[in-house]
């Protein structure tokens, strides 16, 4: 049994007066939910997260992290100081980064190595553009995006994922995937970590985001193989956000 996990991905939002009124509002809108919830934050609030949800059941996390280990890496941030902020999440792959920072698979997969080197947990996305679901690509476009993590890590590793699936063309425009496209999606992503663990694929969550939000959330959540979602715009809102974890 896969408890469902609902993230929320601020994205480059906040100032901390705004975050203060956010999370307050999401911990006090919680009673009642049976789903997780996370939040991932610029690094920059990321002592507020921790000032404000330690002791509550919301999680935090961040939404991107250095390949290296501390050293000389001008701007970079890596995963054994997010560590020290008690991140439990870390985004890796989200197509914002991989599109306007050409970052291949190969190197998100190094990413998600480094996030489970210091015992957090990567929430890796996959997902495919518009042109590549028309040309009847999108399982083949996922597959190589997931396939990459899987080639680099031990096989005990796979147990240990969140995987996202956020196709390209949802995110952020409204249109989301329908819940029979996103499970057929979801339901190959898990036979290709079963092909790398059995015994952890039936473990591993896989979350739907692009567009997700209270009107379609129940439905796509409903899903056998959707268990949570990775929620950006609807995330800064927390009644939407709420309206999601409880729907799930
Ligand atoms: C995202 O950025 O991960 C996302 C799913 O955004 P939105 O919910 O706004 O489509």
């Amino acid at each position: 049994m896969r408890t469902k996990l609902i993230v929320g991905n601020w994205k480059m939002n906040g100032s901390r007066a705004v975050n203060a009124g956010l999370l307050e509002g999401i911990v006090a809108g919680l009673d009642g939910a049976r789903a997780e919830a996370a939040v991932c934050v610029p690094a920059p609030y990321l002592q507020q997260c921790q000032d404000v949800l330690t002791g509550t059941p919301v999680a935090w996390g961040a939404q991107d992290v250095s390949v290296h280990a501390c050293g000389a890496y001008t701007g970079e941030i890596c995963a054994s100081m997010l560590a020290e902020f008690a991140c439990r999440y870390v985004i890796v792959g989200h197509s914002e980064r991989r599109a306007y920072h050409r970052e291949s698979s190969e190197l998100v997969a190094q990413k998600a190595r480094a996030v489970l080197a210091e015992g957090m947990t990567p929430i890796v996305c996959v997902g495919e553009t518009l042109a590549q679901r028309d040309a009847g690509e999108t399982v083949a476009v996922v597959g190589g995006q997931l396939g990459a993590v899987l080639e680099l890590l031990e096989p005990a590793q796979v147990a240990q994922l969140v995987v996202a699936y956020e196709p390209v063309w949802a995110i952020g425009t409204g249109k989301n995937a329908t819940p029979a496209m996103a499970q057929e999606v979801h339901a190959a992503l898990r036979e290709q970590l079963r092909a790398r663990n059995q015994d952890a694929a039936p473990t591993v969550r896989i979350l739907y985001g692009g567009s997700m939000k209270p009107e379609n959330a129940r439905e796509l959540l409903a899903q056998p193989d959707i268990d949570g979602g990775l929620i950006g715009g609807a995330a800064l809102k927390a009644r939407d956000f709420l309206a999601i974890i409880h729907a799930a």
